[in-house]
C-alpha cells in the first residue's frame, strides 16, 4: 500500500507538469467519473491528502484518486507509449506537454472542492503527518476515540481517520523505534507514548519524502544496505538485540505486522527509549 511519502512524491512529480496548465483531453474508464467535465479546466493544485492524490481545478472541481494497494500515477509525454496496458488506466489527463495517467486505482472521482469537508474519505481524514500544520493534539484525540481505544495500537496508527499517512512500513518501524508491542491496546498506552509514536512516524515520513529507498536506520547501517529495522524481516534477527523477529496477520484487510519480541515486549515502551536518531 502506498505510504504518505509515496503520495507526497507522486504529487511533487506531477505538480510541475500540471500546475497552471489547461486540460486538453481527459478519459476515464466507465463506469467512472465524467472526465469530460475536466476538459478546458486549469489545474490549480496537486496535493497528497493522506493516501489520496487530489488534483484541483480552477472551477472548484477536484479529481480524487485513492491508490489502494496497486494504484499509481504515471507521467508521459504526449504520444509516448504507456508502461501499463491502457485497459488498466482509470483516468488520464492531457495538458500541453504532458499526459498524466492513473492506473489500477480503486477510487477515482470528481467532486467539488467545497464539498471536501463533507466527503467521508477526505473530510474524515485525521491530521496529515506530512501536512505543513500537523496537529498532534488532534491526532492523539482521534487515536483515543472510543472506536479505536480498545483496539491495537497498530490498527489505530494505520487508520487514516486517526492520522493520515502511515502505511505498513512506517507502522512497523515507528512501533519498533518506540519499543511498543504492535498489539498493545491504545487504552493501555500513556499520552507520552502515543505522542512519541506520532512524532516518530512524522519524522520518518519527513526524512523519506524526497527518496525512493525508504530508510529508517541511521547512516552506518543504512550505508551497508540495512535500511529498515523490522519491516519485511520476519524470521531474521533483530538488528538491535538479535532476537528472531516475529510476524502475525491482523485486521480485516488482513495486514501483517513484524516486530521484535524482545525490544517490543509488552510494557517495553515504559522504559525510556534511546534518543531519536532519525
Ligand atoms: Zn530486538
Amino acid at each position: 500500500m502506498p505510504e504518505g511519502d509515496t503520495l507526497f512524491r507522486t504529487a511533487a512529480g506531477l505538480r510541475p507538469h500540471l500546475l497552471g496548465r489547461t486540460v486538453v483531453a481527459a478519459h476515464a474508464r466507465q463506469p467512472g467519473p465524467r472526465a469530460d467535465l475536466l476538459v478546458g479546466r486549469t489545474v490549480t493544485d496537486v496535493l497528497a491528502i493522506g493516501k489520496n492524490l487530489v488534483i484541483r481545478f480552477d472551477t472548484g472541481l477536484e479529481l480524487r484518486t485513492h491508490l489502494g494497494m496497486r494504484g499509481s500515477w504515471h507521467r508521459y509525454r504526449p504520444g509516448e507509449a504507456w508502461r501499463r496496458p491502457p485497459a488498466r488506466a482509470r483516468i488520464s489527463l492531457e495538458v500541453p506537454g504532458a499526459v498524466a495517467v492513473c492506473f489500477d486505482a480503486p477510487t477515482a472521482e470528481i467532486l467539488e472542492t467545497r464539498a471536501e469537508a463533507l466527503h467521508p474519505p477526505l473530510g474524515g481524514l485525521g491530521p496529515d503527518l506530512l501536512g505543513a500544520t500537523f496537529d498532534a493534539d488532534e491526532a492523539l484525540r482521534r487515536l483515543r476515540a472510543p472506536e479505536r481505544a480498545g483496539g491495537s495500537i497498530a490498527t489505530a496508527l494505520l487508520d487514516q481517520r486517526a492520522v493520515a499517512g502511515v502505511g505498513n512500513v512506517y507502522c512497523d518501524e515507528s512501533l519498533f523505534l518506540e519499543h511498543v508491542d504492535p498489539f498493545a491496546s491504545v487504552a493501555e498506552l500513556p499520552d507520552a507514548t502515543l505522542r512519541r509514536l506520532v512524532d516518530r512516524a512524522r519524522t520518518l515520513l519527513d526524512a523519506n519524502r524526497g527518496t525512493v529507498r525508504r530508510t529508517t536506520t541511521p547512516d552506518p547501517m543504512a550505508a551497508t544496505g540495512r535500511r529498515l529495522w523490522v519491516y519485511g524481516r520476519a524470521g531474521r534477527p533483530c538488528r538491535r538485540c538479535g532476537a528472531i523477529l516475529l510476524a502475525r496477520r491482523h485486521g480485516d484487510l488482513p495486514r501483517r505486522r513484524t516486530w521484535c519480541p524482545r525490544c517490543q515486549a509488552p510494557g517495553a515502551w515504559s522504559v525510556a527509549p534511546e534518543p531519536a536518531r532519525r
